[in-house]
């Protein structure tokens, strides 16, 4: 049988059974049919999560038709350098980064809404298909523990989540797309994503309970769904969230 030598670096091994990580392996190819990138689909990697493809030494694109005997290295992004750098399988990463997320990720939705970042999230109205749709029209990076939404070829930018706990995912998507310096606090809604703007008390004074009324005098509101915002409570809670990611990212560099 004609093969080609794989291997994959880094975190792509998180993908992998143990016996074909960190090592050189076999794997049968077709001459003349089989892309790069279905041969690396197939053995389980999302397209979204490689950076660099080098057969024997050499950069290529996606439609690579691999051919027997071939070495392919598959690498992932390496640093912010590197996804900003015009590369051979996509065109570089939009600025400022803009998220979309898949529907089981509601808590990470506040999370990097809580940090600035643009983020879309419909619990449940779309389906696969449409996701995928949507991060492709809008270039968005697709966020999802889904590795077969990640395969779909309309998506461009995606990652794939390795953890189930939303602070893990949180921690690893501004370490993979460098995000620490970008983190710009209270800007975003919480349930929509809007723009949050300083608002008169006067003019939202109805919609507040007693005690808010009486204490606090610094309004913000969300310019899409009108949810007012104050730094009461719950305010202290996320601070001290949005305090501890800060000083995790500023201790790491
Ligand atoms: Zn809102």
């Amino acid at each position: 049988m004609d093969t080609a030598t794989f291997r994959f670096y880094a975190d792509l091994n998180d993908f992998l059974p143990p016996q074909r990580r960190q090592v050189d392996f076999a794997y049968p190819v077709y001459d003349g049919n089989q892309s790069v990138k279905h041969l690396i689909e197939a053995l389980g990697i999302p397209h979204t999560e490689v950076s660099l493809i080098l057969v024997d030494g050499r950069a290529v694109g996606f439609n690579h038709i691999v051919e027997r005997n071939q070495t392919i290295s598959v690498y992932p992004p390496f640093s912010r350098l590197d996804l900003a750098t015009v590369s051979e399988l996509r065109p570089p990463l939009p600025a400022p980064i803009r998220f979309l997320l898949d529907n089981h990720l509601g808590r990470l939705a506040r999370y990097l809404r809580l940090l600035g970042f643009d983020t879309l999230y419909f619990r449940n109205q779309l389906d696969d298909e449409e996701l995928a749709d949507l991060s492709h029209q809008t270039q968005r990076v697709l966020l999802t523990r889904d590795r077969g939404l990640l395969k779909r070829s309309q998506v461009i930018f995606g990652y794939c989540l390795r953890s189930v706990d939303p602070n893990e995912q949180l921690k690893s998507v501004i370490l993979r797309f460098n995000l620490s310096q970008d983190i710009d606090p209270w800007k975003r809604c919480l349930r929509c994503n809007g723009n949050l703007q300083p608002v008169e008390k006067r003019t939202i004074i109805d919609r507040l309970e007693p005690k808010t009324k009486r204490y606090f005098e610094t309004f913000w509101q969300c310019s899409d769904c009108q949810q007012i915002y104050w730094r009461g409570s719950h305010f202290g809670k996320l601070q001290g969230f949005i305090d501890d990611i800060q000083s995790e990212f500023r201790d790491s560099t």
